[in-house]
């Protein structure tokens, strides 16, 4: 179950990428007009990053907590395209999202997913060999930089594609 549904990840963030001809670092807006969902951002309670709603008719939106940090907002919004992508035959609901940590695998694979969206694992390397050899340090930061993410976040995404080593 849990190696399917991290394949399933993955597979449905690389197919959003080539559909697209998405270029890093991501254009989240580009995805949801795609995906017809309506973006919204604004202030909410601090301990509530977002949420994604479907009614009944299939209209899709989300909403993003716009007092968070840019990076924490977009993950957000990352993830709750997750949301409406593993559940696209689901009408007449809502999410919300906490702050505290999250154990239910739906939303481990919505993290997942988001982590995929941001960096796929087949830009990332493209990146990572235009970027050619330098400091492994630098490396990462600069690759951090192109997807528009955290360094610790894209050193943690090098890890688990096993490629951080290739810096060294
Ligand atoms: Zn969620």
């Amino acid at each position: 179950m849990n190696k399917y549904y991290t394949t399933e990840a993955e597979r449905l963030a690389d197919s959003a990428w080539r559909n697209l001809h998405l270029e890093p670092p991501i254009d989240l807006r580009r995805v949801c007009e795609h995906l017809k969902i309506e973006l919204v951002r604004l202030p909410m309670y601090p301990d509530i990053l977002g949420l994604y709603m479907r009614d009944e008719d299939g209209n899709a939106e989300i909403r993003v907590n716009s007092g968070m940090p840019i990076e924490r907002q977009r993950f957000t919004l990352a993830h709750e395209i997750g949301h409406h992508i593993f559940s696209r035959t689901v009408y007449g609901r809502i999410v919300v999202e906490f702050r505290q940590a999250k154990h239910h695998l739906l939303e481990r694979e919505c993290d997942k997913f988001a982590t995929c969206l941001f960096m796929p694992a087949g830009q990332v390397l493209d990146v990572a060999q235009q970027l050619g050899h330098p400091q492994r340090h630098d490396k990462t930061h600069n690759l951090a930089a192109r997807f528009r993410v955290s360094a610790q976040a894209m050193r943690r995404r090098l890890r688990e594609l096993g490629i951080d080593n290739r810096f060294r």
